[in-house]
């Protein structure tokens, strides 16, 4: 999968992502992923490294809680009977694949253009660009081989490690529309233009249903957490991701009116 085009998201773009599934723990603020046996601690927008750091944890960060809870002794007996993977046995996490709402999203990102390797460093990129792959800046301009602005999640900040890009936000149809440029553009054969162009046809028509819901969506959520507007910044990115201004163009907006 291309990252590239995943460089302009913001924050409110992931609302419209479902958060990967966690329990509540006692205490609440401990959420539990069984997919890759962690705790993530919501007040602390951090991974516990492991069965170790539980205790260790409450009592750094959450002394109020330590101190104040009766049966603390057992509270942390059963935590610690939870499958907990390592910080050191975690393997890879697959990008495009988690999105955890309780861990920060990063956005001051740099990524390789070549094999998908990203870092909060920008100096540790270059090097990588350098020493790894050979690949040197041909003169003193800013390089232009480094993506910047793909969004992260990091389990453990503070040792900066278990790093990976999250659940992104559906931008399906803003590739299709790439295709259809790249497919009219091109002298390709006329069975395969055809094609595709059928695939963007349906794809186009599914847009308009697609953004009334995400509309409908969105004033849902905006109910929920008590606001009596919509987010117009989500609305407006959701337009623009999904180009449904595209779609709009040469169309009678009057006879659109009455389906919004
Ligand atoms: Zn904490
Ligand atoms: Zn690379």
């Amino acid at each position: 999968m291309a990252f590239n085009n995943y460089n302009t998201l913001s924050k409110e773009d992931f609302k419209l992502v479902e958060p990967t599934k966690v329990e509540d723990l006692n205490p609440s603020f401990f959420k539990y992923n069984k997919d890759l046996n962690i705790i993530i601690c919501s007040t602390c927008f951090l991974t516990l490294l492991n069965t170790k750091d539980i205790k260790k944890h409450l009592v750094k960060n959450h002394s109020d809680f330590y101190n104040n809870t009766k049966d603390i002794k057992d509270i942390i007996k059963k935590l610690e009977a939870l499958n907990i993977t390592s910080y050191l046995d975690l393997k890879t996490i697959p990008n495009n694949t988690y999105y955890f709402k309780d861990l920060p999203l990063i956005f001051n990102t740099f990524m390789c253009f070549k094999c998908n390797y990203i870092t909060t460093s920008n100096k540790k990129l270059r090097t990588h660009l350098v020493t790894i792959k050979g690949l040197k800046n041909k003169d003193t301009t800013k390089r232009k081989d480094i993506i910047t602005n793909i969004p992260i999640i990091i389990l453990y900040p503070s040792l900066n490690k278990g790093l990976f890009i999250p659940k992104l936000p559906n931008l399906e149809l803003n590739t299709s529309l790439v295709i259809r440029e790249a497919s009219t553009s091109s002298s390709s054969n006329s069975s395969t233009t055809s094609l595709k162009e059928n695939d963007n046809t349906i794809n186009t028509s599914n847009l308009f249903l697609d953004y009334i819901s995400k509309k409908e969506d969105l004033i849902l959520k905006a109910k929920e957490i008590d606001e009596s507007t919509i987010s117009n910044k989500a609305l407006s990115s959701f337009l623009k991701n999904s180009r449904f201004n595209i779609y709009l163009e040469n169309k009678n907006i009057k006879n659109l009116k009455g389906e919004i």
